[in-house]
């Protein structure tokens, strides 16, 4: 069996609803995992934050106005009016929860509980479209399934007895269809897989049901070389081994989620990123072979947090190292980048939560130094390490200051850190020298 995601664009309209209907009636059994429609889980995330203001008049203007939206989808996509009728009664009852809100007081579960109704909403309505459609579909509820456990990683165990539960009672249905991104935590409470995680969703139920393929459908046609939200004339990536995509992922290539590739790589299950409005463009393999050498593609991740920790003993005192990760460790803080030198280590975080404490826990054992607003570039392809292209690096960004560069700690990743302020005119310009053959 396969699983096939559908982005917040592919179910954004009644129109791409139309087209995921064409391209998921084939005949073959399936499970289709279905994001929030584009727009509402924002509109979720800023109504969620304006009942933690306490601006209740606010949040409910922004309820009455999404719920408008809804209706309109509604009446539009259900033209059989006994399915009209029962869809609007479920989109009613999610809308009265959302007031409901209005009148409690905020937690982080109200905030989850909140952001949960996008994919609800967009399953339910999409089930009963199919079923207009006189096709044999089946909704599942993520929450009797999804789960993930108190260090925020998905129980894949939990998952796999209660999918199958799931999907043994319902045997008949041809195309099963649940939500993305929501998930129960490890309490048992509504929580997800946090911004963009349906595309995880897809991933781990693949891995649990040892699907054939997973195919990620969105509004572009596969992974492309560099991030064509800031540079023109980006080309899709035909094929990319699990390693190269899971450092894209991570390294800020939007259209994945980061942990995306995680959950299948083990099983080799190849991964599929399709356009749903150009079905027939191939898109990108993700699978565990490598294809070539070489610079392949760029990503850019922001909101990059530089620590310097100086300290003149460093080489004499062994186990200083220890300490500063130790440090990172209590505050359940990640590093993405280090560097060291005989007096100072440099190392970035990406979430800043506790930076407050870290940096005071830092200057008792050495002088720190703080730099916020800074990207990592991260250039990835098989091999690079050892690739010609790698060495014309620092001739192409001769006017760039780069603060940070990450060489060899895999073969396959090169990055480097930079403000973010530099950040569009490093990418174009490596995009011109590297894919664009445009000479030095
Ligand atoms: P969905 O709602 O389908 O999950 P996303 O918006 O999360 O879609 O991801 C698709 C978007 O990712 C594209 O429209 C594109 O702007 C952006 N993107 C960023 N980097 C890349 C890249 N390297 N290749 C393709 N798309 C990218
Ligand atoms: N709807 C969620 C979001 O917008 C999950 C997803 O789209 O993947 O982040
Ligand atoms: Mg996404």
């Amino acid at each position: 069996m396969k699983v096939l995601k559908f982005g917040g664009t592919s179910v954004g309209s009644v129109e791409n609803m139309n087209h995921v209907k064409s391209i998921i009636n084939d005949g073959s059994k399936k499970i289709v995992v279905l994001s929030a429609m584009s727009g509402t889980t924002n509109a979720l995330v800023s109504i969620a934050s304006e009942i933690e203001k306490n601006n209740i008049n606010q949040a409910e203007s922004e309820i009455d106005k999404l719920y408008k939206k809804y209706v309109d989808v509604v009446d539009n996509l259900l033209t059989d009016k006994y399915l009209n009728v029962g869809v609007m009664a479920y989109v009613n009852e999610r809308f009265n929860f959302l007031l409901r809100c209005l009148e409690k007081p905020f937690s982080l579960t109200l905030e989850n509980e909140v952001l949960a109704q996008g994919e609800l909403l967009s399953t339910y309505m999409f089930n009963a479209y199919l079923q207009q459609e006189g096709i044999n579909s089946q909704l599942l509820a993520a929450l009797d399934f999804m789960k993930i456990n108190e260090v925020k990683e998905p129980d894949f165990k939990y998952i796999q007895e209660h999918l199958n539960e799931v999907l043994n009672s319902t045997p008949g249905a041809d195309i099963y269809i649940t939500q993305g991104f929501i998930c129960l935590d490890d309490a048992g409470k509504v929580s997800n897989l946090q911004r963009g995680g349906s595309d995880y969703t897809a991933t781990i139920v693949g891995a649990v049901i040892k699907a054939e393929e997973v195919q990620i459908w969105t509004d572009i046609d596969g992974m492309h070389n560099n991030d064509p939200r800031f540079v023109e004339g980006t080309q899709p990536i035909s094929d990319l081994s699990f390693d190269e995509a899971a450092e894209l992922a991570y390294f800020g290539a939007k259209i994945l989620h980061p942990q995306t590739v995680l959950p299948v790589r083990e099983d080799g299950i190849p991964v599929r990123l399709k356009n749903t409005m150009n079905p027939p463009a191939p898109g990108t393999l993700i699978s565990s072979n490598h294809v070539e050498n070489g610079i392949k593609a760029i990503a850019a991740k922001d909101n990059i947090t530089a620590i310097k920790i100086k300290s003149g003993r460093m080489l004499q005192a062994h186990g200083f190292l220890r300490k500063v990760f130790e440090i990172f460790e209590v505050h359940e803080t990640s590093i993405d980048m280090i560097t060291t030198s005989e007096v100072a280590v440099s190392l970035t975080i990406d979430d800043d939560k506790n930076l407050d404490k870290i940096v005071s826990e830092l200057e008792a054992i050495a002088t720190i130094e703080v730099d916020k607003n800074q990207s990592i570039v991260c250039l990835v392809g098989h091999s690079i390490v050892n690739h010609e292209d790698t060495f014309k690096l620092f001739q192409i960004l001769k006017d760039v200051k780069i603060r940070m560069i990450s060489y060899g700690g895999s073969r396959n990743n090169i990055s480097l850190l930079i403000d973010t302020k530099d950040k569009v005119e490093t990418l174009q310009k490596l995009n011109a020298y590297l894919f664009e053959l445009v000479t030095l």
